[in-house]
C-alpha cells in the first residue's frame, strides 16, 4: 500500500517538473521580481511565527501576580513599568500586523505580477507554435480543443499560480519555522503536535492521487465539447441542411453529463479532505493541551509557552488546511499546463532543415522528380511523379476527383514533403530554402476562398504584408474587384463578416485573386478557383485569372475547359499517378482518357469530371 502511494506521489511529480524545467527561460526573466517578492515572503513568514510573542509576555509577565519588569531580561522593557509594557507589548502587536500585511502585499503582488508575464509568453509561443504546425498535425486536431489550450489552460494556469501555488509555497515554509520553534520550546510537545503528520501525509496523497485522475478525464471532456461545439457552429449550414442537431445535441449533453459527474466527484473528494484535516486539527490541540496543561502545573512551562503552542499548532496547520483545499486546484493546473506542453513540445514536421537559405528571387522553373507522397504512412496518394515546367508556363492538371491533383500543388507549396523523390525550383530542393522564403513566392487562389474578419483593404494586403494603397489598389483592377469593392458601402476600409460572409461567391473570389497578385510571384496555384461560381461572376474571375497569371509559371487544378485548352501542357492523373501528358491538341489526338473525358465533359457541360472514376 505504501508502496503503492508513494509511487502515485511520484507519477504527480513529473508533471510539475516537466513544466518547470520547460518555462525555465520564462521564468529566468522575471528573475528579479521573483526573488524580490521571495524576499517580501520571507519577511512575512518571520513576522507571522514572531506574532504570538507579545501575547507569551503579557501572559508570562503582565498577568502573574508580583509582577516584576525585571525578570522579562530585556532592558529596554525592563524600565517601562506595568502599563508602559502592556501598551508596549500590544502596540508591537499592531506594528507586527502591519508589517506582515505589508509584507504579504508586496509578495503576493509580486509573485501575481511575475506570474502573469510568464503565462502571457508561453500564450504567445504556444499560438504561434500552433500557427506552424504542419498541416498534417492540424487535420489530425480539433480546433476547439486547440483553442481550449491556448485560452482556458493558461488562464486556470495563472490562476492557480497565483491563487494556490504560492499560498502553499508560504504556509509550507511558515509550518517548517513553526516546528523549528516548537522543538526549540518543548521538544516532548512538539512531537505530540507533530504526530499527526505522517496520518495527514497519509491520506493527503491517497485522495490527491484521486482528485488528478477525476480531475484530468474531466478536462480531456471539456476539450472534446469544445471540438464539439466548434465543429458543429463552423459548419452550421451542413448541420442544419443534414438536420444533424439533434443527434450533436445528445453527444454534446452526454459529454456535458459526464463533466459534471466528474466535477461534482472531484468537489467530494476535495471536501472530504478538508474536513479531514479539520478533525486532524482538532485532535492534534486536545492532545496538545492535555499534556500541555500538565506540563504548566509541573511547571515546566510557562502558560504563555503553552499559548505560543497551541497558536502554532492552529497556524502550522492552516497550510495544510490550504494544501487540501488546492490540491484539486493545482491538479488541474498540472493536467492544463502538461496540455500546454503537448502542444509546444510537437515539433513541426515541415520546418526550415539546418541550414536552409533564403530562396533568391525565382524565375519559376519547377520539376518534380520521381516523386512519391502518402499522407498515411500506408497509403500512398502519390506514386514516381515526374513533371517539368519552363518559366511562364500554365500548367493543367486533370483527371478524376480523389486522384491527387491538390495533393500535387501542396507539395509545391510545402505544406508536405514528399517521402521520395524531390521538387526543384529553378534548380535548386524546395528543402533547402528557408519556407517562408518560398510560400512568399507562390501565389495561390483556391476554391475556398478564405477571408478574414477584416477589411478589405487588410484582406487584399494579407498577400503581401505593408503593401501600399496603390498597390493594392492596382492589384484590386487586376482582379476586376475594384468597381464593386468602390461600391461597397466603406470602399476598401469596409469590414467584412466573419469568412467574408458578406460578399458573394465570385466577389470573394476576386479579392482573393488580388490578394494573390498582389505577391507578384513567379509561381501561381490556382486550385479549382471557378467552381461553384455563375456563368457572369465565372466570366470576371476567368478575366482575372488570365491578367494574374499571365507569364507566370501557372498549376491550374481545374474543370474548366477553358482553362484547360489554354494550358501549354496538360496531365492527366489518375489514383496518384501521372497516365498521359501533352497539350490539349496532343492528347486529343492520343485519344486516350483525356481525349475520352474532355469530349465526355464537352457533351454534359460543366460541372465534375465523370470518366474513370
Ligand atoms: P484531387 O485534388 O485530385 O481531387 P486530392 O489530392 O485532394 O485529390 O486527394 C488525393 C487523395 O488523398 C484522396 O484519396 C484523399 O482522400 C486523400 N487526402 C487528401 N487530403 C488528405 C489528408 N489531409 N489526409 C489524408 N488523406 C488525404
Amino acid at each position: 500500500m505504501a508502496a503503492k502511494d508513494s509511487k502515485s506521489l511520484r507519477a504527480a511529480l513529473p508533471g510539475i517538473v516537466r513544466i518547470l524545467r520547460r518555462f525555465a527561460p520564462q521564468l529566468s526573466k522575471q528573475k528579479t521580481l521573483l526573488i524580490a517578492s521571495f524576499v517580501a515572503l520571507m519577511a512575512e513568514i518571520f513576522l507571522h511565527l514572531l506574532e504570538p510573542w507579545p501575547l507569551k509576555f503579557i501572559f508570562d509577565y503582565i498577568l502573574v501576580p508580583g509582577f516584576q519588569p525585571q525578570s522579562l531580561g530585556i532592558p529596554v522593557l525592563s524600565g517601562l513599568g506595568q502599563f508602559g509594557l502592556l501598551t508596549a507589548l500590544t502596540l508591537g502587536l499592531v506594528a507586527i500586523a502591519l508589517l506582515r500585511a505589508t509584507a504579504a502585499y508586496f509578495s503576493v503582488v509580486g509573485m501575481a505580477l511575475a506570474a502573469s508575464h510568464v503565462l502571457t509568453e508561453i500564450r504567445s509561443e504556444l499560438y504561434s507554435h500552433l500557427q506552424n504546425l504542419s498541416l498534417s498535425f492540424h487535420h489530425k486536431a480539433k480546433t476547439g480543443d486547440l483553442i481550449t489550450r491556448v485560452t482556458s489552460d493558461i488562464e486556470r494556469l495563472r490562476e492557480v499560480t497565483v491563487m494556490a501555488v504560492l499560498p502553499l509555497i508560504a504556509h509550507s515554509l511558515t509550518l517548517v519555522g513553526m516546528i523549528f520553534v516548537m522543538f526549540w520550546l518543548h521538544w516532548e510537545l512538539a512531537l505530540i503536535a507533530v504526530a499527526v503528520f505522517p496520518l495527514f501525509v497519509f491520506c493527503t496523497i491517497r485522495l490527491t492521487k484521486r482528485i488528478r485522475q477525476v480531475v484530468r478525464s474531466q478536462r480531456q471532456r471539456e476539450g472534446a465539447m469544445a471540438a464539439t461545439a466548434a465543429e458543429s457552429i463552423g459548419a452550421i449550414k451542413v448541420v442544419q441542411a443534414l438536420s444533424l442537431q439533434n443527434m450533436l445535441e445528445n453527444s454534446f449533453s452526454r459529454h456535458n453529463r459526464q463533466s459534471l459527474k466528474e466535477s461534482a466527484k472531484a468537489q467530494r473528494l476535495a471536501a472530504g479532505l478538508e474536513r479531514m484535516v479539520e478533525l486532524l486539527v482538532g485532535i492534534a490541540t486536545a492532545l496538545v493541551l492535555w499534556r500541555g496543561v500538565q506540563l504548566v502545573l509541573k511547571q515546566a512551562i510557562t502558560p504563555g509557552d503553552l499559548l505560543v503552542f497551541v497558536n502554532y499548532l492552529r497556524i502550522a496547520f492552516k497550510p495544510m488546511r490550504q494544501l487540501a483545499k488546492y490540491t484539486g486546484q493545482i491538479a488541474k493546473a498540472t493536467a492544463s499546463g502538461e496540455r500546454i506542453l503537448d502542444v509546444l513540445d510537437t515539433v513541426p514536421d515541415i520546418r526550415d532543415v539546418r541550414g536552409a537559405t533564403e530562396a533568391p528571387p525565382l524565375r519559376g522553373s519547377v520539376r518534380f522528380e520521381n516523386v512519391s507522397f502518402a499522407y498515411e504512412p500506408t497509403n500512398r496518394i502519390l506514386h514516381n511523379i515526374t513533371v517539368e515546367v519552363q518559366p511562364g508556363q500554365r500548367i493543367a492538371l486533370v483527371g478524376p476527383s480523389g486522384g491527387g491533383k491538390s495533393t500535387l500543388v501542396s507539395l509545391l507549396l510545402r505544406l508536405y514533403d514528399p517521402i521520395e523523390g524531390q521538387i526543384l525550383v529553378d534548380g535548386g530542393d524546395l528543402r533547402q530554402y528557408k519556407l517562408q522564403s518560398i510560400r512568399r513566392q507562390i501565389s495561390v487562389v483556391l476554391q475556398d476562398t478564405i477571408l478574414f474578419a477584416a477589411s478589405v483593404r487588410d484582406n487584399i494586403a494579407y498577400g503581401c504584408l505593408g503593401a501600399s494603397d496603390e498597390a493594392i489598389e492596382k492589384a484590386a483592377r487586376l482582379a476586376n474587384a475594384h468597381d464593386f469593392i468602390m461600391a461597397l458601402p466603406e470602399g476598401y476600409e469596409t469590414v467584412l463578416g466573419e469568412r467574408g460572409a458578406t460578399l458573394s461567391g465570385g466577389q470573394r473570389q476576386r479579392i482573393s485573386i488580388a490578394r494573390a497578385a498582389i505577391r507578384q510571384a513567379a509561381i501561381v496555384i490556382l486550385d479549382e478557383p471557378t467552381t461553384g461560381l455563375d456563368n457572369e461572376n465565372e466570366r470576371a474571375v476567368n478575366e482575372a485569372l488570365d491578367r494574374l497569371t499571365h507569364k507566370r509559371t501557372t498549376f491550374v487544378v481545374s474543370h474548366n475547359l477553358r482553362a484547360i485548352e489554354q494550358a501549354d501542357l496538360i496531365f492527366y492523373i489518375e489514383n496518384g499517378r501521372i497516365l498521359e501528358q501533352g497539350t490539349h491538341k496532343q492528347l486529343l489526338r492520343f485519344n486516350g482518357r483525356y481525349a475520352a473525358m474532355y469530349t465526355c465533359e464537352k457533351q454534359v457541360g460543366s460541372g465534375e469530371w465523370v470518366l474513370g472514376r
